[in-house]
């Protein structure tokens, strides 16, 4: 049996010819030319009005977080259930992560743990779309207002995915996006900052130009220490084709998601990505959750997967589990519980149906067996 990967882009003829076009002539005064062209296709496609791209959503939320002024003695609050690089740029910048629990549902911030877990330190409030689900942005939303704190977007896995028709990214202080391969578009390694606030937008531009004004008129002049966090025109090339593309990418991810719940219909105590009747998933990650009676746990899921040679990967792990939070307490029972019953199914462009349905044979398979004794 082939082995069914769990990720791979969609990167074809379109990328290639841009691609080859900045090779040959992105060069000297056109030096720019794709990535400002991806710059306005990406803010358009989002409805924003600025955009700076960058080499990853890792430097793009630690520009912007440095521009919202997060520094030492500052908390950050998101969620325990992520991946690390959101919770990276807050302890680059001396600032302390604050780890809540997470929804059973939706598999994001619980609001009112976030509420409680305010202080007069706290700075900002990272919401991360885990898997395309979307963070309940009302409720957020109203909490930063009423407590006068910057509500950030981790949209790396939410292109795709909108909260009452606003897409997931446009809706914060600022959002970030990730286009590293294993994303719904990719770059190669890439991400990009998007906001509509200006003056937040002009500090993070200054930034990313290593400190330098734009407009000054002063030569090799920065005023203070920047970052270098930039997109190179070759792989801004890359991006503009694949957001020409981004709609197919966004369908296709879609009927994955579409043709596994169909699949897995009637399985019992299984659980997949939801999709509030007021927003849209862009189901980045398929993931399917085993209700904690089921008796079915990650390991029981690995090994079934590897049994069937299928690259299924596992829920993310709290982060306060990893060795550099050891000692940071925390009280997030769902986030412990979800990481040990679930899986990442593999969900790429060009997975056929009878992949998919080796996916789930294997769930059906697992289900029916139940747990080991
Ligand atoms: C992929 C991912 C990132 C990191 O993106 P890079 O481009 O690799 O820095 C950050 N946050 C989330 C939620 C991600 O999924």
């Amino acid at each position: 049996m082939s082995r069914i990967h769990y990720t791979k882009p969609s990167v074809g003829e379109l990328e290639s010819r841009y691609v080859l076009d900045a090779v040959q002539h992105g060069w000297g005064e056109r030096c720019y030319e794709y990535i400002t062209r991806f710059e306005k296709s990406f803010a358009e496609h989002l409805g924003v009005p600025y955009a700076i791209a960058t080499s990853s959503c890792t430097g793009a939320l630690h520009m912007g977080m440095a521009a919202l002024g997060v520094g030492p003695g500052d908390e950050v609050i998101l969620a325990n259930t992520n991946w690390i690089a959101s919770a990276a740029p807050i302890d680059y910048l001396g600032a302390t992560p604050v780890f809540v629990d997470v929804l059973a549902d939706s598999w994001c911030l619980d609001p009112e743990q976030v509420e409680r877990a305010i202080t007069p330190r706290t700075k900002a409030i990272v919401a991360v779309h885990l898997y395309g689900n979307l963070c309940d942005m009302d409720a957020l939303l109203a909490i930063g207002a009423r407590h006068g704190i910057a509500v950030i977007e981790d949209a790396a896995e939410a292109i795709g995915s909108q909260w009452r028709g606003k897409a997931a990214g446009s809706l914060g202080a600022f959002g970030a996006f990730s286009f590293h391969g294993t994303k719904t578009m990719t770059t190669g390694e890439g991400g990009i900052f998007v906001t509509s606030d200006k003056a937040l937008y002009e500090r993070v531009l200054t930034l990313s130009n290593h400190g330098r004004v734009s407009g000054s008129k002063r030569q090799f002049w920065p005023d203070f220490i920047g970052f270098k966090y930039k997109m190179s025109n070759l792989q801004a090339a890359i991006g503009c084709a694949q957001i020409e593309r981004v709609e197919e990418l966004i369908a296709r991810k879609r009927a994955i998601f579409a043709r596994y719940a169909d699949g897995l219909l009637g399985v019992p105590g299984v659980s997949l990505n939801p999709q509030p009747a007021h927003s849209r998933n862009g189901y980045w990650m398929p993931t399917v959750v085993f209700d904690a009676e089921t008796g079915i746990t990650r390991e029981t899921l690995i090994e079934a997967f590897q049994a069937a040679n299928i690259d299924a990967r596992v829920f993310f792990w709290p982060l306060s589990s990893l060795p550099m939070f050891e000692g940071v307490s925390v009280d997030t029972p769902m986030a412990f519980s979800l990481s040990g019953r679930a899986i990442n199914l593999p969900s790429y462009h060009d997975m056929t149906d009878a992949d998919q349905q080796r996916v789930i044979d294997v769930i059906r398979d697992v289900s029916r067996q139940g747990s080991p004794a």
